[in-house]
């Protein structure tokens, strides 16, 4: 498997970046992990957007999912998308439409954002959309997807994958609080990307997510071979950061930058 940083920014952009958003490509396979604001922009410079075979959601927050918007008017109305020739397509009797795996009311969610301007059905229409349960284990090609939930302020799903080609095992955390559920889910895995998107604990109210320091310990915890920080703006000091989740992790840790390559 080959997971490539598309956008991992927290809840704004960085200068130039964009929100969560991997893509997953293993023998012909292509994953789009997340969809957050940004997303759609960067996907088109490492791949062909028609030939995606799923995009796969952790959770329904703005900056996890927003560019299906724009992905979803790309697939409805390119150019490339229609029956008919047009200037440089051929037109095409079957237009893509990729698996959209999304989490438990996503179908609900999306008609309001989109039935707020009157396009109700647009993301429906666009991909074919189902909506999984923790439970379900959904395969893309080789790719075998499991969910895990973990504690965030809404329904929010770490998520594992694996290839029957024999490669190893990547965890997503997500986006979460301090917690063991992910650390179990991730026991062993040999990536885990993991989110750290605070300076500091939370000062009031529950906690929703995680500093570098505890990003590492939770790195530890579950055993993970390699560590990579997400979820992060280019507003903290990348530096502080991997120094502190290193010394949670007790060894090497990676901050995410958009582009970056990783084979597992
Ligand atoms: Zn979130």
């Amino acid at each position: 498997m080959r997971l490539t940083v598309l956008g991992k920014s927290p809840s704004w952009q960085d200068a130039d970046g964009a929100c969560s958003g991997y893509l997953l490509e293993d023998d012909g396979t292509t994953l789009l992990i997340d969809c957050g604001n940004g997303v759609f922009s960067k996907l088109r410079r490492y791949c062909d957007y028609t030939a995606v075979d799923a995009v796969v959601l952790s959770h329904l927050h703005a900056d996890h999912f927003l560019d299906l918007v724009p992905y979803s008017y790309a697939l409805t109305y390119a150019p490339r998308q229609q029956p008919v020739p047009v200037d440089r397509w051929p037109g095409i009797d079957s237009p893509a439409r990729p698996r959209l795996i999304a989490p438990p009311g996503a179908t609900e969610v999306f008609r309001r954002v989109v039935g707020a301007w009157g396009n109700d059905d647009l993301i429906e229409n666009a991909f074919e959309l189902e909506e999984y349960e923790e439970s379900s284990r959904p395969q893309v090609g080789p790719l075998q997807i499991a969910f895990h939930a973990v504690p965030h302020f809404t329904e929010t799903f770490a998520m594992s994958f694996e290839s029957s080609n024999g490669s190893g095992r990547l965890t997503y955390g997500a986006d979460s609080s301090p917690n063991d559920e992910v650390t179990e889910f991730a026991r062993d895995c040999d990536l885990l990307m993991i989110e750290a998107t605070l300076p500091r604990p939370e000062r009031t109210g529950m906690r929703g997510h995680l500093t570098p320091r505890e990003a590492g310990e939770h790195g530890r915890a579950a055993g993970a071979g390699r560590l990579l920080l997400i979820h992060i703006s280019d507003e903290l000091d990348e530096l502080w950061a991997r120094d502190e989740a290193a010394a949670g992790f007790g060894g090497p840790v990676e901050v995410a930058r958009e582009g970056a390559v990783f084979d597992i």
